[in-house]
């Protein structure tokens, strides 16, 4: 069976959840397995949490990915979005 998309792309399409504790408030954080930040829910401090990076933070491809995956509509729009803003930041990072 052909892949219609890049078999990295199988964590942004069904990403695992994974719970992190927040350092300053011990509260759980629910991350999805791309991400690794997000802001605690209780006390809104940006936990961060130590994986290995989504390959949309290396690859070059990942934009084009992103938007195939878009157009296949193997990712819900919102989920899209967030992906995109967090290219974005990651690129604005680097400069
Ligand atoms: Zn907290």
């Amino acid at each position: 069976m052909a892949l219609k998309y890049c078999p990295g792309a199988r964590s942004l399409v069904e990403p695992q959840i994974i719970v992190a504790y927040c350092p300053v408030c011990g509260a759980e954080v629910e991350f999805f397995e791309y991400e690794v930040e997000r802001k605690c829910p209780e006390c809104g401090r940006t936990v961060r949490r130590e994986a290995s990076e989504s390959c949309i933070m290396w690859c070059k491809s990942a934009a084009e990915c992103i938007a195939n995956l878009r157009r296949l509509g193997a990712l819900p729009p919102e989920r899209a979005d967030e992906l995109e803003r967090m290219l974005k930041e990651k690129s604005k990072q680097k400069n």
